[in-house]
C-alpha cells in the first residue's frame, strides 16, 4: 500500500470510529439481550474475573457490571472508544470493578487461565469465530464461559442480494448449527445459543443513527469518504428492513471443557 493510500485508509478509520463514538452502542444488542446471556453464566462470585472483547465504549459493559459480580476488563482496539468507555465507567460508578484498556484481541495481553468468563457483543468477526474462540480459550479458566453475539444465517438458503452483501462483508457468516459446532470444535461444550430480537437491530441500534448521521453530514459536508460511508450505512440498514427474516445476530454461550 502506498503512503497516500495508507493515510486515506487511516483518515476513513477516524470518521467510523468519529462516527460510531456518538452512539452508545457500535452494534445490534440491548440490556435485555446481555441480561439474557448472563443468565446462562453459572457460578460467577465477588472475585470472579470477567473480559469484554471489542467492547466499544462499553454499552454491554456497563450493563453487565450491573448484573454480575466480580472484575471487568473491556479491551478495544481504538483508543477513542476505550476513553469513552472509562468516562462512563467513572459515571456508572463502577471503578473499583470495571475498567478499560488498549489492545487487540488477535494479541491479548492477558495471563493465561486468568478468567471465568470471556464477553463480546458483535465484535468477534474481527478475527473470526472460529479462530477467536479457540484462541481466546487459552486465557479462560477450565469451566470457564465464553458468551459472544455473531452474525448468521437464520435459514439454509437466502436471496442472491443478501448472500452477496454478506460474502463481501464478512464470509464467516454461517447458519446457527455451523456455528455450534464450530464452537464445538473450538473445545468448548455449547450451553446456549439464542436470537437477537429485532428490537436490537431498530430501536438499539438504526433508529439511534439517524440524528447521528445527519451531524456528521453537517459537519463533513463535501467530503466524499464521509458521505459514502453514510451512504454505506443507509444501504446495509435497507438491506436489514428487507432480509432480516435471512440473518441476525445470535448470541452463543460455551463451556471450556
Ligand atoms: N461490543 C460493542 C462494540 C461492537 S463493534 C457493542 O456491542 O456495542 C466492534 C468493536 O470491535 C469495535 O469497538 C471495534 O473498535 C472493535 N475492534 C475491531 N477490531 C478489533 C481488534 N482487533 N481488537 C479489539 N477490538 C477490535
Amino acid at each position: 500500500m502506498s503512503k497516500e493510500n495508507t493515510s486515506i485508509h487511516e483518515f476513513d478509520l477516524n470518521l467510523i470510529c468519529e462516527y460510531f463514538s456518538q452512539l452508545e452502542r457500535q452494534g445490534p444488542g440491548s440490556p435485555e439481550v446481555t441480561i439474557k446471556a448472563l443468565s446462562f453464566i453459572e457460578g460467577l462470585s465477588e472475585t470472579s474475573r470477567i473480559a469484554d472483547i471489542g467492547c466499544g465504549t462499553g454499552g454491554q459493559t456497563m450493563v453487565l457490571a450491573q448484573h454480575a459480580p466480580g472484575h471487568i476488563q473491556g479491551l478495544d482496539l481504538f483508543p477513542t472508544f476505550i476513553d469513552l468507555f472509562n468516562n462512563n465507567v467513572q459515571k456508572h460508578h463502577l471503578q473499583e470493578r470495571v475498567r478499560g484498556i488498549v489492545g487487540s484481541m488477535d494479541k491479548l495481553p492477558f495471563q493465561p487461565e486468568e478468567f471465568d468468563l470471556i464477553w463480546s457483543e458483535g465484535a468477534i468477526y474481527n478475527i473470526g469465530f472460529e479462530r477467536g474462540l479457540k484462541e481466546w480459550k487459552e486465557f479462560l479458566k477450565p469451566g470457564g464461559y465464553v458468551a459472544v453475539s455473531e452474525a448468521s444465517w437464520f435459514t439454509e438458503e437466502r436471496p442472491h442480494e443478501i448472500e452477496e452483501f454478506w460474502l463481501d462483508a464478512y464470509p464467516g457468516i454461517d447458519t446457527i448449527p455451523n456455528k455450534i459446532a464450530q464452537m464445538q470444535r473450538a473445545g468448548y461444550v455449547p450451553v446456549a445459543s439464542f436470537n437477537l430480537p429485532v428490537n436490537c437491530w431498530i430501536e438499539h441500534f438504526y433508529a439511534l443513527q439517524t440524528e447521528a448521521q445527519n451531524i456528521f453530514l453537517q459537519k463533513h459536508a463535501g467530503n466524499n469518504a464521509a458521505e459514502g460511508f453514510i451512504a454505506n450505512q443507509r444501504h446495509e440498514e435497507k438491506l436489514y428492513y428487507r432480509y432480516k427474516n435471512f440473518y441476525g445476530y445470535v448470541f452463543y454461550i460455551g463451556r471450556k471443557l
